[in-house]
C-alpha cells in the first residue's frame, strides 16, 4: 500500500507544479507608467485629466466617499496600439483575441547603440545577432525593444527630440520628433518572419520618428505595439513571461495597458484557454443612475499624409466615470486615506480565480444574497479557497448587461433612492456576513461580481463595500462572462488602468487555465513541461497500474 500513496503524492505535486499563480512582490515587473495630468503627450493631443467628483465625508457606509470622471488619449503614457490604429480594417482594440495578451518577453538592448545616436533604429541585424545569442524568438511573444529612453520619460525635449507639445509635422507634413525606434526594414522582417503577438519600446513610439513608417508592416500582421513602457531595464534578455492587458475600449484604435512581467511563469494559453471577463467600454455602457456616460471621441478615421506617405490613420480621445463598465474600486472609494489606484501592490494584482454561483438562488428573487452557508457549502464541494484567491459572485444578472432596467432593477435613471430615502435598484450581491467572513476567514487577493455593484441593490449601508475597501481587497463591479468561468482552475489577472489618485479604474479582468501557466523560469524555446511529464511518468505508470 506504500507505494500507490506515493504515487498519489507525486501525481498531486505534478498538478500543483501547474496550479494557479500567486506571485510575489519580487516576482513581477510592473512595466506600466503611472498616468498623471503632468504624463508627457504625443505633440498636438490632449493629455489625461480628471474630475473630481467627490472627496470627503458622507452620511453613508463608512461616511467617505471619493469618485472621479476622467478624460484621456489612447495613445498616451503606457499603451497599446491596436491593429487599426494605422492598418484599415484591422482588429480594433475590442477585437484582439486576448489570448494574445500573454506570452514570452523577449529583450533586444541597443541602448549602447541609441546612446551614440538618439535617432538609431532597430535594425534586421540587431534581430539576427540576438537570435544567433539566444535562439529564436518563441512564437507568440512580445519582443521588447530597450533603447534606454525610459530615463528621459519626464523631459519632452529629450523623450520626443522636439520642446513643442502643440505639433509634431512641419508645414510639408513631416515629423519634427528625432527619438530611438524601430527601422521600417527592421518591421518588415520581423512581420515576415516571425510569428509575434506584439513589439514594444521603451520610446513613445515604434516610430521611426522621421516617418513612422514602422508601425505599418507589424499593424498590417495584426501584431499590436506597446509605447512608453517602462522599467525596461529590469526585463531579462530571455526567460521572463509577460502579461499586457489593455483597457477594453470598443472601436478603440488603442488605449492604456497594463504591463507586467512575470519572473517565475510562463504563459502558453490558446484561445480556448483565457475567458476574458471584460466588457468593452462604449457609450452604450450602462451607468450607475445620474451617472456621465463613456464617451468616445474619433479624432481621426481615415487616410492622412505623413511627409511623402499616404496611410490609414485612427485614433479617438475618450472620457468616463472611473466607475464604468469592468471596474476595480480601490479601497480610497469608501475609506479615508486608503489606497488609492496607484497605492495597490501589482503581484496581488493575480491570483487563483474562484466562482461562487447563486444564479438559481437570484433567478426568481433579485434582492437574493450571498451567505455564509452558500460559502461553506461551496467549499464542502470544491475544496477550501485557496490563498491570494480573487472570488468571483455569478449572480445571472450579466444577462442583463446592456439593459439598464433589468440590470439595476430601477426605471429611474438618475436616482437610486426615492425621496424617503430607500433604494430603488435591485440586484443580488454579497451579504454583510458573507464579506465580512471572507475577509476574516480566508486570504483573498479580492472579489468581483456581474452585477453593477457586489453590495445587494437594497441596501443603502454598503456593509460589502465596507468590510472588503476596508481590508484593502480589491472589488471588482459588471465582471463579464462569469456564466463561461468554472468554479476553479483558473487564475485571474486584474490589471486596473494605472492613473494616480484614482478612486477606482476601468480595468481588464482575464482568466487563464491553470494547464497554460507552467509556474517556475525557463529559457527561451524551451517548455519544461515535456520533459516533466516524461520524469513523472513511472510514477503515474505505478498510480494508475495500482487503482
Ligand atoms: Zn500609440
Ligand atoms: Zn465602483
Amino acid at each position: 500500500m506504500k507505494v500507490p500513496k506515493l504515487a498519489v503524492v507525486m501525481a498531486l505535486f505534478v498538478m500543483h507544479v501547474y496550479a494557479q499563480l500567486s506571485p510575489t512582490a519580487d516576482d513581477v515587473i510592473d512595466m506600466t507608467y503611472l498616468l498623471t495630468p503632468e504624463t508627457l503627450h504625443w505633440p498636438g493631443l490632449t493629455g489625461f485629466n480628471y474630475t473630481r467628483i467627490s472627496r470627503g465625508p458622507v452620511n453613508m457606509a463608512a461616511g467617505w466617499f471619493e469618485d472621479n470622471d476622467f478624460c484621456g488619449q489612447e495613445h498616451q503614457g503606457t499603451h497599446m496600439d491596436a491593429p487599426a490604429h494605422f492598418s484599415k480594417g484591422k482588429w480594433r482594440l475590442h477585437d484582439i483575441p486576448p489570448h494574445r495578451f500573454f506570452g514570452p518577453a523577449v529583450r533586444i538592448d541597443i541602448s549602447s547603440q541609441t546612446a551614440q545616436n538618439n535617432e538609431y533604429n532597430l535594425k534586421v541585424e540587431d534581430v539576427q545577432k540576438w537570435e544567433k545569442e539566444n535562439g529564436p524568438i518563441p512564437d507568440n511573444s512580445i519582443l521588447f525593444i530597450y533603447t534606454g529612453w525610459g530615463k528621459h520619460h519626464d523631459n519632452r525635449t529629450a523623450y520626443y527630440g522636439y520642446g513643442s507639445a502643440d505639433s509634431w509635422l512641419d508645414a510639408n507634413g513631416n515629423p519634427l520628433l528625432h527619438f530611438p525606434a524601430v527601422s521600417e526594414d527592421a518591421a518588415k522582417w520581423i512581420s515576415s518572419n516571425k510569428k509575434i503577438a506584439g513589439i514594444g519600446t521603451d520610446g513613445p513610439s515604434v516610430g521611426p520618428s522621421k516617418t513612422m513608417m514602422a508601425h505599418v508592416p507589424l499593424l498590417e500582421k495584426n501584431i499590436f505595439s506597446l509605447e512608453s513602457v517602462a522599467n525596461l531595464d529590469k526585463l531579462a534578455t530571455t526567460g521572463d513571461a509577460v502579461a499586457a492587458l489593455p483597457v477594453n475600449v470598443k472601436d478603440g484604435s488603442g488605449a492604456p495597458v497594463r504591463i507586467v512581467a512575470f519572473k517565475k511563469a510562463q504563459f502558453k494559453p490558446g484561445p480556448d484557454d483565457v475567458i476574458d471577463l471584460t466588457y468593452a467600454l462604449s457609450n452604450e455602457t450602462v451607468m450607475w443612475p445620474g451617472r456621465n456616460p463613456f464617451q468616445l471621441f474619433v479624432l481621426d478615421r481615415g487616410l492622412v499624409n505623413l511627409g511623402n506617405n499616404t496611410v490609414w490613420l485612427e485614433q479617438n480621445r475618450f472620457c468616463t466615470p472611473e466607475h464604468a463598465g469592468t471596474h476595480l474600486d480601490a479601497p480610497a472609494h469608501f475609506i479615508k486615506g486608503s489606497w488609492r489606484t496607484h497605492d495597490i501592490p501589482a503581484h496581488t494584482l493575480i491570483g487563483p480565480a474562484v466562482r461562487v454561483d447563486m444564479s438559481k438562488k437570484a433567478e426568481n428573487n433579485s434582492d437574493a444574497v450571498l451567505t455564509v452557508q452558500d460559502l461553506e457549502e461551496w467549499e464542502k464541494e470544491n475544496g477550501r479557497i485557496p490563498d491570494n484567491a480573487m472570488v468571483f459572485l455569478h449572480t445571472g444578472w450579466g444577462k442583463f448587461f446592456t439593459d439598464f432596467e433589468k440590470y439595476l432593477g430601477s426605471t429611474n435613471r438618475t436616482n437610486w433612492l426615492n425621496d424617503e430615502g430607500q433604494p430603488l435598484v435591485h440586484y443580488p450581491g454579497f451579504s454583510e456576513a458573507a464579506a465580512k467572513w471572507l475577509v476574516n476567514n480566508r486570504n483573498i487577493n479580492g472579489i468581483g461580481s456581474d452585477t453593477i455593484s457586489y453590495d445587494a441593490g437594497q441596501t443603502t449601508s454598503f456593509p460589502a463595500h465596507v468590510a472588503f475597501l476596508g481590508a484593502k481587497k480589491l472589488a471588482l463591479e459588471n465582471v463579464a462572462n462569469l456564466d463561461k468561468l468554472p468554479n476553479t482552475g483558473t487564475t485571474a489577472f486584474v490589471f486596473h488602468m494605472l492613473y494616480k489618485d484614482g478612486s477606482g479604474a476601468p480595468t481588464r479582468v482575464v482568466a487563464i487555465k491553470n494547464s497554460a501557466i507552467t509556474a517556475g523560469q525557463v529559457s527561451s524555446g524551451v517548455d519544461i513541461r515535456p520533459m516533466f511529464v516524461a520524469l513523472m511518468m513511472p510514477f503515474f505508470l505505478i498510480f494508475f497500474r495500482c487503482i
